[in-house]
């Protein structure tokens, strides 16, 4: 095992080695799309050989498969000293109060621990806190904490400053906020990174960060923008983006979705250690951060939670990187690409959208993805009923 990274962590986070977390929503996979369990093995025993311990589920992940993954690959292999387990309270999990603890329970057995070290309400702020209040999830969750099921409660966030803060005043007891944060959303007048932040200091709330690269938007950069971090210095546009969320006042964890050994080297060295953006560097990520806006590119993160959802089974984040691919790059490719993603795969086009905006409400960046898919419809089917 390696040293411990030095970083010092104010409570909760006392028990955390280093900033950065794995979160494992974008694990490796095969061919026929189960979790590639040796390769994700290998990539727990590196971040752990790294000094790193934080790992971040949630019930949904994988359709299930991220719980059990994890008890295979870490909870099974490494004593519970080892490692911090992050897992989460989803919406479309329980019904009724009385759905909660039985679930918890469940999470546990299923990533074979008897804690959680950090439990949160999943996705707080996209049309659901109204439940979690009806039904006392809350109250449920610190009952759970109080039983010594769960060690520490918070709640992950999707909405603007203002909900942040209406949560955090109804419920001062939590112990910590994971927020949607990166450089391109900053200044996002719907994400509201920045306002965010300042609400969660407000209350005197540690952050977690999620999102710090927005899915891989500040990873694919054009290269307009690639020169612009070039110039500026050393350094992947990755490890730009992620020393930017890690050097803001507050944060206390990074969770990068990691779905390559490649990638966890890459971050655990941007983290070996961590040195905050400079002031020219961030100026660079400025610029990039106006680059980006200027492309009209879809701001989608490619989380997939409208996909499940949808009564057309749209493939809805593959299709836009189709488009965005389109617009930033002008990749000829796109065309086929976008025709590969309905190919056997039983995902309907993206004029084939009915219209339900059963997606839009479960999208927490809030796009308009109705009005999208037409657009998508626009720029690719036309062509495929010319050809
Ligand atoms: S609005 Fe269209 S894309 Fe969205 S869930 Fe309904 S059918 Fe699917
Ligand atoms: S459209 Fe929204 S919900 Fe769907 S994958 Fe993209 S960001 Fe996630």
């Amino acid at each position: 095992m390696a040293a411990a990274p030095t970083t010092t962590h104010v409570a909760p986070f006392e028990d955390a080695r280093g900033k950065l977390g794995f979160g494992c929503m974008r694990l490796p996979k095969l061919e026929d799309g189960t979790i590639d369990m040796a390769t994700f093995t290998q990539m727990v025993d590196a971040f752990l050989d790294a000094g790193l311990n934080y790992f971040d589920t949630a019930r949904p992940y994988h359709s299930g498969g991220s719980e059990p993954a994890l008890a295979q690959a870490l909870t099974s292999r490494h004593d519970r000293s080892e490692f911090l387990l992050a897992d989460k309270l989803s919406p479309n999990g329980f019904e009724h109060r009385e759905d909660i603890r039985p679930l918890i329970e469940d999470q546990l057995r299923a990533c074979g621990v008897d804690y959680f070290d950090f439990y949160l309400m999943h996705s707080q702020g996209m049309g659901n806190y109204e439940k979690y209040q009806r039904e006392h999830a809350y109250e449920e969750a610190f009952a759970a904490r109080d039983a010594g099921l769960v060690r520490h409660v918070g709640f992950s966030f999707h909405s603007n400053a203002a909900f942040l803060d209406r949560i955090l005043t109804d419920h001062p007891n939590v112990e910590f906020v994971q927020l949607q944060v990166n450089y391109l959303d900053w200044e996002n007048g719907v994400i509201q990174s920045r306002e965010c932040c300042e609400v969660a200091a407000a209350h005197g709330k540690p952050v977690i960060v999620m999102e710090p690269v927005k899915g891989g938007r500040l990873v694919n950069l054009p290269d307009e923008a690639r020169e612009v971090l070039a110039a500026a210095g050393p350094g992947s546009p990755a490890s730009y983006a992620l020393r930017f969320a890690a050097g803001l006042p507050g944060v206390e964890m990074v969770l990068s979705g990691m779905g390559t050994p490649e990638m966890i080297a890459e971050n655990v060295a941007t983290f070996s250690p961590l040195v905050p953006l400079s002031p020219a560097e961030r100026d660079a990520v400025a610029r990039v951060t106006q680059i980006l806006r200027g492309q009209n590119t879809i701001e989608c993160t490619a989380c997939r939670y409208c996909v499940d959802g949808c009564p057309k089974k749209i493939n809805i984040p593959d299709v836009f990187s189709c488009l965005n691919a389109k617009r930033a790059y002008g990749e000829s490719s796109a065309e086929f690409y976008y025709k590969s993603v309905h190919t056997g795969h039983g995902h309907g086009l993206a004029s084939e959208c009915i219209g339900c905006g059963a997606c839009e409400r479960a999208c927490p960046q809030h796009l308009p993805i109705r009005e999208l898919l037409r657009e998508v419809a626009a720029e690719f089917e036309t062509e495929q009923q010319d050809a």
